[in-house]
C-alpha cells in the first residue's frame, strides 16, 4: 500500500467519523516529503507528510493524526499565538495547542501516537485553553516536549500513559518521534528546519487566509448541525461545540439588542418582586411616581459591570461593550452601579453615578482570571443583582455561579472562541458595527 493510499484511507475514516471536519479534511493540500520524518500542516495548510513514516503507522493512527492537524485549523492555532511564533516560545506554544486538542480526540475514542502529549505530564487539567496551557507552562519554565516516553524529559507519568494508548500504537518509539508531541509543523507554530521548504510550499499550494477563514465557518456551522442531529459514529470531541457555537454568524438580532432583551428581562424579574428585596431602598421612580405602597414597592436592581482590562482584550471592542452596557442600564432607569475593572485580580471597584464613568481611567492590564471579581461581587454591600463581565472570555472561572446573581458574560469575539464558564447569559460581541457613541453626553 502507498503512502498515498494510506493517506486516502486515513482521510475516509475521518470523514466517516467526523463528517464536520471534511471542509478543512480535503481544503489540506497534501505533500510528500521524503525523510521529514513526521506529518505537519503549514500556515497555509499544505499537509507536509513523511511517506516511509505513514508507512509504519496504522490506518487508525494516521487518521487520529489527521484530526489532530484538522483540530489546529479549526481552532486557527497559529493565528491565536502569532506574537508568539517568531520568538523563542514557540516550542512553548506549540506544546500548549497539542495538550489542549488531544485529551478531547483521546476521550472521543481516536487513536494518536505513543508521544502524544497530554496535560497531566505537565500536572495540568484538561479542558483549558491553548492560552490557558501556555500561561501555566511558562511558569514551569517548560522547555522542550515532555512525551511521557523513555527518554523525553519525564515526570514519572509515563508508564500510564504509554497504556493509555497502546492500542493506538501503530509504530515503534523511533518511528512516531514528533507528531502530536509539540512539534506539528507551521499550523502549530514550528517551523524549524523546514521553515524555507514550508513557505516555498505555502507560496506554491497554499490556502490563502480567507480561504482558511471560510473553511473554519463552515466546519464550525458542520459542527453545529452535526451536534443537533447526533448524526455519525463517535462522539464530537470536547471543545469543538464551543469553538464552533462562538463562530456563528451573528445572530438576527444585534448583540445590544440581546444584551438589553437580557438585562431588561433580569431587572423586570426583580422589579416584580422575583427576589427578597425587604433590607433594599426602593427605587427613585417608585417615589416620584407616587406608588409606594407596603408589599407593593418598585425596586431598583443593583447592577454590576466588571470590564476585564487584561491584555489580551481588544481596547477598542471592551469599550464599545462597555459604553453599550451603560446605555442598555441607564436606559433602565438606574442611575448608580458597581464597577469593577479587573485583570487576574480586582485593580478598581466603586460604586459609581453613571455619569463618573466617561472619566473612568482604565485600571490593571495584566493576565485574566475571573474569580477575584467574582469573589469581590458577592461582597459588595449592596450585593449586586445583575452581573455583566465585558470579557473576551480567556481566563478562569468559578465552577459555579454567584448566588442569588443573575449574570450576563458580555465576551467580545476573539480566537479564544470559549464561553468563560457553564453558567450565566451569553452575549457575544460581534466585531461588526462597533461604534462609539457615547450614551452619557
Ligand atoms: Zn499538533
Amino acid at each position: 500500500v502507498s503512502a498515498e493510499q494510506k493517506l486516502a484511507v486515513a482521510r475516509a475514516i475521518v470523514s466517516r467519523d467526523a463528517p464536520y471536519i471534511a471542509s478543512i479534511l480535503y481544503g489540506l493540500v497534501p505533500h510528500p516529503e521524503k525523510g521529514f520524518g513526521t506529518m505537519a500542516t503549514t500556515d497555509h495548510m499544505v499537509l507536509l507528510y513523511d511517506p516511509d513514516w505513514l508507512q509504519t503507522l496504522t490506518d487508525e493512527v494516521v487518521a487520529g493524526i489527521l484530526m489532530h492537524e484538522c483540530c489546529h485549523v479549526f481552532y486557527e492555532h497559529l493565528k491565536r499565538f502569532e506574537p508568539i511564533m517568531g520568538g523563542e516560545e514557540r516550542v512553548l506554544a506549540n506544546i500548549a495547542m497539542d495538550i489542549a486538542i488531544n485529551p478531547s480526540l483521546i476521550d472521543a475514542n481516536w487513536k494518536l501516537t505513543p508521544g502524544a502529549l497530554l496535560p497531566k505530564y505537565y500536572g495540568l487539567p484538561n479542558g483549558l485553553t491553548a492560552e490557558q496551557y501556555f500561561v501555566e507552562l511558562r511558569k514551569q519554565k517548560i522547555t522542550m516536549p515532555n512525551t511521557g516516553l523513555p527518554g523525553s524529559m519525564g515526570s514519572g507519568s509515563g508508564e500510564e500513559k504509554q497504556d493509555e494508548n497502546k492500542e493506538g500504537n501503530g509504530s515503534n518509539e523511533a518511528n512516531s518521534p514528533k507528531i502530536c508531541s509539540g512539534c506539528c509543523g507551521g499550523v502549530a507554530g514550528n517551523k524549524g528546519k523546514s521553515e524555507e521548504l514550508e513557505s516555498q510550499l505555502n507560496r506554491e499550494f497554499g490556502r490563502s487566509d480567507s480561504e482558511q477563514h471560510m473553511m473554519v465557518r463552515a466546519t464550525g456551522e458542520s459542527i453545529r448541525h452535526f451536534h443537533e442531529r447526533q448524526q455519525g459514529r463517535g462522539n464530537l470531541p470536547a471543545g469543538l461545540l464551543e469553538a464552533a457555537k462562538l463562530l456563528e454568524e451573528p445572530p438576527r438580532i444585534d448583540w445590544r439588542t440581546h444584551l438589553n432583551q437580557v438585562v431588561r428581562k433580569a431587572t423586570g424579574k426583580i422589579r416584580s418582586g422575583g427576589k427578597d428585596f425587604s433590607l433594599r431602598r426602593p427605587s427613585k421612580r417608585s417615589y416620584t411616581r407616587g406608588i409606594l405602597r407596603p408589599g407593593l414597592v418598585q425596586q431598583t436592581p443593583e447592577i454590576a459591570i466588571i470590564r476585564d482590562t487584561s491584555g489580551s482584550m481588544g481596547t477598542e471592542q471592551i469599550n464599545a461593550a462597555t459604553i453599550e452596557s451603560i446605555a442598555i442600564v441607564k436606559a433602565s432607569g438606574v442611575d448608580s452601579i458597581w464597577f469593577l475593572d479587573a485583570d487576574a485580580k480586582v485593580a478598581f471597584q466603586k460604586r459609581v453615578r453613571l455619569s463618573e464613568l466617561r472619566t473612568l481611567p482604565v485600571h490593571g492590564r495584566g493576565g485574566t482570571d475571573f474569580r477575584p471579581a467574582i469573589e469581590a461581587l458577592v461582597k459588595l454591600k449592596p450585593k449586586p443583582d445583575i452581573a455583566i463581565y465585558i470579557t473576551d472570555g480567556d481566563g478562569y472561572a468559578p465552577e459555579k455561579p454567584p448566588n442569588g446573581i443573575e449574570f450576563i458574560w458580555c465576551v467580545v469575539a476573539s480566537y479564544y472562541k470559549r464561553k468563560p464558564a457553564n453558567w450565566g447569559h451569553l452575549i457575544v460581541v460581534s466585531d461588526e458595527n462597533i461604534t462609539l457613541s457615547d450614551p452619557l453626553s
